[in-house]
C-alpha cells in the first residue's frame, strides 16, 4: 500500500488483533509476558527474539503509540515515557556526560530550564543560553565540547518561532545533536525531522491527550539514537503505563480534527484581540505582522492553538482579568478541549525576577490562552466580559 496520510495513520496504526478479533485495540494491563520455552526466554533476553518481555521494556499499547508517533513525525523509531519531563530529561541524560556542553534557547518550558540550570550542571554538564532570534549568538555559542542544541518552537510561553533549518545546518557543521521539543505544534502541524532535528520531544499530556486526563511523553528519532534512549529508559524506569499509552493512542485518532478546530478558534480569537484598544499586542505564530511569520509559515501548516497578548494595566490588571473569567479554566495545563488562561508573570514564570522575565519577553501584563474546542463565540464572549470587568 502507498504511504498513508496523517489521519489514516492516526486511526489505522494498530497492534495485531488477538484471537477475539476486537475492533478497538484492547488494554494490555500486564506487567510481564510469558516465554514459549526456556530457549525463547533466553533469546528475548539476548535480544535476538522479537516479542514483549516486561512492561518497563515495552508493551503492545506503548509499542502502538511509538509506531504511530514515529510515522507521524517521519522518524525511524521512538520511545515513550511516563511524562513529558521524563522525555526531556532522557533526551539530555542518555547522551550527555560530565564535561559536555549544551546550547539551549532561552525561551523554554520552566521545568526544562530547571534541568539545565540545576540538574545538569551538578552533574558536570555546562549550559549556554541563547536568545532565539539572535543568529550570531547561536554561532558564537558553539565550543569544542558542545554535544547538543535544545530548543522549543513555538517556544513557551511567548510563542516565539525558532528557525529549525538554520539551526540544524549549524548543528550538522559542528557535529552536534539537534533536539526539538515539538509539544506546542504537535506532529500534525509541524514535523521537525523535515528541518533536520535529530531528537523530537513531546509532552503527550498536552495536545496528544488533548482532554486533560493523563501524563505521558515521547522521544522520536533514528534507530541508533532511540536505542540509546530506550536503554536509558529501561534501566532507570520512567516507563509509560499501558493504560496511559492506550488513552494516548486513542487520542491520536482525533488529533487532526481537534487541531484544525483549535487553530481556527485561535485565529478567530487573534482577530478579536487585535481589535481591542486595551490589548497592546498579540502574539501568534501565523500573524503576518509577526517578524518571524515567514519562518513560522515554512515550519507550521497552521498557527496552533495558543495565543499570547499583552493587556494594558500590568500585572494587577492581568490578575483582575483572570479573576473575572467565567468560562476559561485557570490551570497550569494547555492543549485541552477546555479553554485555559494563564498569567505567566505570576504563575509559571514567577520564580524568575522581573528583569529575567522581561529578558524572555514575559511582560507583566502578558496573558497566554490555550484556546479550547468550546464554541468560539462563547470563548470570545468570556474574554470580552473579563476585559470590561477588570478595567
Ligand atoms: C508541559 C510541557 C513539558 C512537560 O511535560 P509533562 O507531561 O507535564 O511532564 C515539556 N515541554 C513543554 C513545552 C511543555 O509544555
Amino acid at each position: 500500500m502507498s504511504k498513508q496520510n496523517f489521519e489514516t495513520i492516526a486511526i489505522r496504526t494498530q497492534v495485531q488483533q488477538s484471537d477475539h478479533r476486537e475492533h478497538s485495540v484492547p488494554l494490555y494491563l500486564t506487567s510481564s509476558f510469558t516465554f514459549e520455552s526456556a530457549e525463547h526466554g533466553a533469546g528475548l533476553f539476548r535480544g535476538d527474539e522479537t516479542g514483549h518481555l516486561y512492561s518497563r521494556y515495552g508493551n503492545p499499547n506503548t509499542q502502538e503509540l511509538i509506531d504511530k508517533l514515529s510515522l507521524m513525525e517521519g522518524t525511524e523509531a521512538g520511545v515513550v515515557t511516563a511524562s513529558g519531563m521524563a522525555a526531556v530529561y532522557i533526551g539530555f541524560a542518555a547522551f550527555l556526560k560530565s564535561g559536555d556542553h549544551v546550547i539551549a534557547s532561552s525561551s523554554i518550558f520552566g521545568n526544562s530550564k530547571h534541568i539545565l540550570n540545576a540538574i545538569l550542571p551538578d552533574r558536570g554538564v555546562e549550559v549556554t543560553y541563547v536568545d532565539c532570534q539572535d543568529h550570531s549568538a547561536w554561532e558564537a555559542a558553539f565550543k569544542p565540547n558542545t554535544k547538543m542544541l535544545f530548543i522549543e518552537t513555538p517556544a513557551n510561553p511567548t510563542l516565539t518561532t525558532v528557525d529549525m533549518a538554520y539551526l540544524s545546518g549549524l548543528c550538522q557543521s559542528h557535529d552536534v545533536l539537534f533536539s526539538v521539543d515539538n509539544c506546542f505544534a504537535t506532529p500534525y502541524l509541524q514535523q521537525p525531522a523535515k528541518f533536520g532535528a535529530d531528537i523530537i520531544i513531546h509532552s503527550a499530556t498536552k495536545y496528544i491527550d488533548g482532554q486533560g486526563r493523563v501524563l505521558g511523553g515521547a522521544l522520536l528519532g533514528n534507530k541508533a539514537l532511540m536505542a540509546q534512549c530506550q536503554d536509558f529508559l529501561r534501566r532507570t524506569g520512567a516507563a509509560l503505563s499501558p493504560f496511559n499509552a492506550w488513552i494516548l493512542s486513542k487520542s491520536l485518532e482525533t488529533l487532526a480534527v481537534r487541531m484544525d478546530r483549535h487553530c481556527s478558534n485561535a485565529s478567530q480569537l487573534v482577530t478579536y484581540l487585535q481589535d481591542q484598544s486595551e490589548i497592546d499586542f498579540v502574539t501568534y505564530p501565523h500573524l503576518e505582522s509577526n517578524p518571524l511569520y515567514e519562518i513560522a509559515r515554512r515550519q507550521m501548516s497552521q498557527g496552533g492553538g495558543l495565543v499570547g497578548c499583552q493587556v494594558q494595566g500590568g500585572a494587577q490588571r492581568g490578575a483582575r482579568f483572570l479573576n473575572a473569567l467565567k468560562l476559561h479554566s485557570l490551570t497550569a495545563n494547555l492543549g485541552d478541549t477546555r479553554s485555559i488562561a494563564t498569567h505567566p508573570a505570576s504563575t509559571t514564570h514567577s520564580k524568575l525576577s522581573p528583569a529575567e522575565q522581561l529578558a524572555v519577553d514575559i511582560t507583566p501584563g502578558y496573558l497566554r490562552f490555550s484556546v479550547g474546542l468550546e464554541h468560539i463565540d462563547d470563548i470570545i464572549a468570556d474574554i470580552d466580559q473579563a476585559l470590561i470587568a477588570s478595567r
